[in-house]
C-alpha cells in the first residue's frame, strides 16, 4: 500500500502516464528482437533509435554516444571499469570523491582491491569537492576521475564543469554520475568536457530497470559484459525495448519541462525547508545555495530517522531516511561521514524530496505531521532528546 503524500523522488520518481502510454504497445504486442532482420526486428530497432536520440538530446549528445544500459548502477560500472580496463598498463591510480553513490563507490573499491590505487577525495561541510584539491590529487598514472554531478542524499550540485575542464587538459577521462542532475540541471555535453555520464530513467519519471552511460566521441571504454555484441560491443545482452521506450519519452519529456519541474518543486523544496527549519533542533544539510531543486536534507536533533519514517508513514507521507547505505543495512552512509557528520547525527538525518506531481496542500500537510512527529517522538524518547 502506498503512502497517498510521495515525497521520496530521489529514491524514484512515480512512472509518467504518458511514459506508460509510449511503452504500452512494446509490452503488449510488439514482439521483435531488435537484432532480428524481419519488420518486427526493425521496428524494435527503430523505436530503440528514436529513443536514443531523446535520451542524447537531454543531455547534449549524439545518439552515437549514447550507450543504453539497465540503469545508473551498470552506467556507473561501466564506466569505472571501462575506463579503468581500457587505460595503458601503467596507469592505475584514480581520483573518486568520498561522496559518490554506491554504484561508483563500490565499483572503486573493488579496483582498488584488485590493485587498482584510489585517491578517496574529501569534501567540505557543505558536500562540495574543492577544485585545487581535485586537480593536486590527479597524477601522471591517474587513468581516470569521478565526481557526481549532484549528490543522492543531500543534494549538493558539484562544480562539475570546472572539475572536468581540469581532467580535460591533462587528457584524464572524467566521469560524473548524473543519475539526480539529469532533468533537472541543465546539462550539454558540449559545454562541460565530461568523458563519461551516468544517467537513468527511473529518477526522471521513466520506468526503472533503464539507463545510459553517454561516452564522448573518442573515450576509450572497455565492456563489462560479453555476448552479442550489441550497443557497440559495449553492452551485449537483448535490448529491453519497451523499457528503453519509456526512457527515451521520459527523457524527451524531461527536457521540454525542465524548467516548469524545477521551479514548481524547487518552489514546494523551498516551503519545506523554511517550515521544517522553524521547529526547535532541525537543521538543513548540504549546500544553501548550489543544490538539487527537488532535494530537502535535515538533521533531526533527539530523533531516530527510521522511527520518523515509519511514524510519517503511518500518517500518509512517504520521506527517505536520510542515510542511504544499503536498501536494508543498519550504516551510516559515508557521504555525511565526510562532511564531517557523526554517525549519530546521521542517524537522525532525513531526506524529502519533492516531484512535479506534489502540490502545496501536501506540502502543508506534511509540515504539520513533521512537527507533531518530532513532538511525540521526542516525548517518548527524552533521553535521546538531552
Ligand atoms: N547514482 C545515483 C546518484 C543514484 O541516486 C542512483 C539511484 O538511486 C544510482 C546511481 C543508481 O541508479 P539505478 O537505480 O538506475 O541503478
Amino acid at each position: 500500500m502506498n503512502s497517498p503524500v510521495y515525497l521520496d523522488n530521489a529514491a524514484t520518481t512515480p512512472l509518467d502516464e504518458r511514459v506508460f502510454d509510449a511503452m504500452l504497445p512494446y509490452l503488449r504486442g510488439a514482439r521483435g528482437n531488435p537484432s532480428s532482420l524481419h519488420g518486427a526486428g526493425a521496428d524494435a530497432r527503430e523505436a530503440i533509435e528514436a529513443a536514443r536520440g531523446h535520451v542524447a538530446a537531454m543531455v547534449g549528445a549524439s545518439p552515437e554516444e549514447i550507450i543504453l544500459t539497465s540503469g545508473g548502477t551498470e552506467a556507473d560500472n561501466l564506466a569505472l571499469f571501462g575506463l579503468a580496463r581500457s587505460a595503458p598498463p601503467d596507469k592505475c591510480h584514480a581520483v573518486v570523491s568520498k561522496v559518490e553513490h554506491a554504484a561508483v563507490r563500490e565499483a572503486a573499491k573493488r579496483l582498488e582491491a584488485d590493485g587498482f590505487e584510489i585517491t578517496w577525495l574529501g569534501v567540505d561541510e557543505y558536500g562540495m569537492v574543492d577544485a585545487r584539491e581535485f586537480s593536486a590529487s590527479l597524477r601522471d598514472d591517474t587513468a581516470f576521475a569521478a565526481v557526481m554531478w549532484a549528490n543522492n542524499e543531500v543534494g549538493t550540485i558539484q562544480p562539475t564543469m570546472e572539475l572536468a575542464g581540469i581532467c580535460a587538459e591533462r587528457s584524464i577521462p572524467f566521469h560524473s554520475d548524473a543519475v539526480q542532475a539529469a532533468g533537472r540541471v541543465g546539462m550539454d555535453v558540449g559545454e562541460s568536457l565530461v568523458s563519461t555520464l551516468a544517467l537513468s530513467a527511473h529518477k526522471v519519471y521513466g520506468p526503472t530497470g533503464a539507463g545510459a552511460l553517454y561516452v564522448r566521441e573518442g573515450v576509450e571504454v572497455s565492456p563489462i559484459l560479453f555476448g552479442g555484441g550489441q550497443e557497440n560491443g559495449l553492452r551485449s545482452g537483448t535490448e529491453n525495448v519497451a523499457a528503453i521506450v519509456g526512457f527515451g519519452e521520459a527523457a524527451r519529456l524531461a527536457r521540454e519541462e525542465m524548467a516548469e519541474r524545477a521551479a514548481h518543486e524547487g518552489e514546494l523544496r523551498d516551503l519545506i525547508i523554511a517550515g521544517a527549519t522553524e521547529v526547535p533542533g532541525v537543521r538543513l544539510n548540504g549546500h544553501p545555495e548550489r543544490r538539487l531543486s527537488n532535494n530537502v536534507h535535515l538533521t533531526v536533533d533527539g530523533v531516530e530517522a527510521e522511527s520518523l519514517v515509519l511514524m510519517l508513514d503511518a500518517l500518509g507521507y512517504a520521506v527517505g531516511k536520510g542515510s542511504a547505505c544499503s536498501s536494508s543495512g543498519h550504516k551510516a552512509s559515508p557521504v555525511l561521514e565526510a562532511m564531517g557528520q557523526s554517525e549519530a547525527e546521521a542517524f537522525s538525518a532525513l531526506r524529502v524530496s519533492t516531484g512535479k506531481e506534489n502540490t502545496l496542500e501536501e506540502v502543508e500537510g506534511f509540515l504539520g505531521a513533521f512537527a507533531g512527529c518530532i513532538e511525540r517522538l521526542r516525548e517518548l524518547s527524552p533521553i535521546q532528546a538531552s
